[in-house]
């Protein structure tokens, strides 16, 4: 075979050396100028039709990457960008690959400016319009919930919330208010204000309550709206209550009661949800202090007491270890060890 440019005999590509085949030949097309999209909103970036994290220079580069194209000859080996700002709007990018054509392995490179354009995504602007499906509120039993409940209980929604938006951009929260000493949490979608009205009834014991109102028509369907009302009962997972008349720790809590650990004999009761709201409430795990330790026999330790440091003796549950501390309890002036 010989080339039918150059005359040169060996091996020919479409009839040519690979030599006269590549001479003048654009091999990696790239436009001059690619608009980046940029949502002013949240910072993030439309690449390949998704909304994601990237500072501006990875974004850049890889939505050059995006809009190169090597010709249908060649198979690319490997791609690589360097980016280089200009100014607040315009990057300019430096895109190399190898190419494999027909077994010879060819470098090529080709430049463009990145230009970010400023937008709004679908979530952010949802968002902005305070788009919601469904209203979670959070209120307490009895009374308000109180500045330290209600601190951790904005944290905890608004957590889970973000968990569920790492893995679907269009769960969000559109407002939070205080209202009725409680909160009210304005949800984009039905499905996660209902998903953490159950996780928090699993975690807190909390009485859900759904309703739905209509708010009209779109495309000629009925539209709804839900609210979940969580009603935080006035006891919680680890508190030391008082059951007819004696001390318990709260150890678990599910939809149909609990299970108290009596902090007399060490023994675990079931108990029933309407037991449960009959609980007096005696201390929190704030409540519960650490005792030293001074001696340890079979069924008992001797503890200084936390607060005057006399020594007091505590029996203890069969088969515990006890370290160099114990919980303690102080109710009403008798400790009471909490295992
Ligand atoms: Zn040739
Ligand atoms: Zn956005």
């Amino acid at each position: 075979m010989f080339c039918v440019k150059c005359g040169k005999e060996g091996d020919t590509f479409r009839g040519r050396c690979m030599d006269c085949f590549l001479e003048g030949r654009e091999l990696l097309v790239l436009p001059p100028f690619v608009d980046l999209d940029r949502c002013t909103g949240c910072d993030e970036f439309l690449l390949s039709k998704k909304w994601r994290t990237l500072n501006d220079e990875e974004a850049a580069c890889e939505a050059a990457v995006n809009s190169s194209g090597a010709i249908a000859d060649a198979d690319v080996i490997a791609v690589g960008a360097e980016s280089e700002r200009q100014d607040d709007r315009n990057i300019r990018v430096h895109v190399e690959a190898d190419l494999d054509i027909d077994g010879h392995e060819v470098p090529v490179e080709a430049e463009t400016v990145v230009r970010l354009k400023n937008t709004v995504c679908h979530r952010c602007s949802r968002q902005l319009g305070n788009y919601y499906e469904a209203v979670l509120q959070l209120r307490a039993s009895h009374r308000g919930l109180g500045e330290q409940v209600k601190d951790d209980m904005l944290r905890k929604v608004l957590d889970k919330v973000e968990a569920a938006s790492t893995n679907n951009r269009q769960m969000f929260v559109s407002k939070v208010q205080e209202m009725h000493g409680g909160l009210d949490f304005y949800l984009s979608s039905m499905s996660l204000s209902r998903g953490i009205a159950r996780e928090l009834a699993a975690e807190y014991g909390a009485e859900v309550k759904e309703s739905s109102s209509l708010v009209g028509m779109k495309e000629g369907e009925e539209t709804y709206r839900l609210t979940h009302l969580v009603r935080l009962p006035h006891y919680k997972l680890e508190d030391i209550v008082e059951h007819q008349g004696r001390p318990y720790q709260l150890m678990a809590l599910s939809k149909r009661g609990g299970k108290l650990l009596s902090l007399e004999n060490f023994q675990v009761i079931s108990v029933r949800t309407s037991d449960l709201r009959s609980l007096k409430v005696l201390g929190g795990s704030d409540d519960i202090a650490d005792a030293v330790v001074v001696a340890c026999y079979d069924d008992e330790v001797q503890v200084l007491h936390p607060r005057d440091y006399s020594t007091v003796s505590l029996r203890i549950p069969a088969g515990l270890r006890t370290g160099d501390s114990v919980k303690v309890f102080d109710h009403e002036g008798v400790l009471l060890l909490v295992p």
